[in-house]
């Protein structure tokens, strides 16, 4: 795909750096998911501008107007960022400090999916916590606040452990670059407060183990960067009577009596999904596929359907009037 990025931003190509980043600011505010839920539009505008200013910064909007969009998934996206705002910075990555200075950290949470919301979808509500900044001292941890010494407001120090020299948190400021010396009651000087969120979010039918979700600006704030994101990972449940899922379709066990698998049968058989009519054919064999058309997963792009795994069942106990019965049968053609 071809992008003109500065066009995303407003901007024609002669821009400075500094409109650029003007322009991404004011934009990136106007169509927050904050203050624009529901809005797919905006959602859309939001990660367009975010995605322009990215690649503008990163040199990755070549003279020729243009900049081929690498596919990349959320995961992969998230972790671009931080280092985009790490250069934005000009901070190490290593350093506790830099994590406060920049956007705030994502948050990742594994949710378990029912198998009515695997079929049918619906809207699950979703408890977490995440760190705000604190009200009472804007973030600032309390008063009398100076930059530590010892770090030089960095929040690492070198330290020699004798084969080469390595970065640790600084011990004067737990890593944090600076020393409150009358600090916040709210917050303990920590900047930050656990503050429970409650969201919905909408499962589709097909949903699978592994699917992500992505909720902008969900995941922790920063004091002084846009939060963080939160990816809700999808789980299914494990499933009664030995379900399995297959994409859109279902395969489950099922023990017939052996004559049914002989003579063909019309079978009512129980699932986790209600109970479905089979029709089994004559002559099915141990190990079958029998399929029930339609009673898969219905997505808007396939159908899916459920399938039987026959097995049959023999008798263990006879009486004598039906081994006289199998006696003859035994003789019989087609049973030789
Ligand atoms: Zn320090
Ligand atoms: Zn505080």
């Amino acid at each position: 795909m071809y992008k003109d990025y500065y066009k995303s931003l407003g901007l024609d190509r002669n821009a400075s750096k500094d409109e650029v980043k003007k322009a991404y600011r004011k934009l990136a505010k106007q169509y927050h998911p904050d203050k624009n839920p529901d809005n797919k539009q905006a959602e859309e505008k939001f990660k367009e501008v975010s995605e322009a200013y990215e690649a503008i910064n990163s040199g990755k909007s070549s003279n020729n107007g243009g900049y081929q969009q690498s596919s990349h998934d959320d995961f992969a996206r998230g972790s671009s960022f931080n280092d985009f705002f790490r250069n934005f910075t000009g901070q190490s990555s290593n350093s506790q400090h830099y994590q406060q200075t920049t956007k705030g950290g994502d948050l990742r949470i594994r949710v378990s999916i029912t198998l009515d919301e695997v079929i049918n979808g619906g809207t699950k509500k979703l408890k977490f916590k995440r760190k705000i900044v604190c009200n009472p001292c804007s973030g600032k941890g309390g008063t009398d606040v100076s930059t530590c010494l010892k770090c030089n407001g960095v929040g690492v120090v070198n330290k020699n452990n004798g084969l080469f020299i390595v970065s640790v948190n600084c011990d004067n400021c737990n890593g944090t670059g600076t020393i409150i010396r009358n600090k916040c009651n709210t917050c303990s000087g920590t900047k930050f407060n656990y503050q429970e969120e409650i969201i919905d979010f909408k499962i589709r039918p097909g949903t699978k183990t592994g699917d992500t979700m992505m909720s902008y600006g969900y995941g922790n704030e920063s004091v002084n960067g846009s939060p963080g994101d939160l990816y809700i990972k999808i789980q299914e449940e494990t499933y009664p009577m030995g379900l399995q899922r297959k994409g859109v379709d279902f395969m489950m066990p099922v023990v017939v009596p052996l004559l049914s698998c002989i003579l063909g049968d019309d079978l009512t058989i129980e699932t986790p999904i209600g109970v479905l009519n089979v029709n089994l054919p004559a002559g099915t064999k141990d190990g079958n596929y029998i399929s029930v058309k339609g009673k898969g997963i219905i997505t808007d792009f396939a159908k899916g359907d459920f399938f039987f795994n026959v097995n049959y069942r023999i008798p263990s106990n006879i009486t004598e009037e039906e081994k006289e019965i199998l006696n003859k049968l035994k003789q019989s053609k087609n049973f030789k």
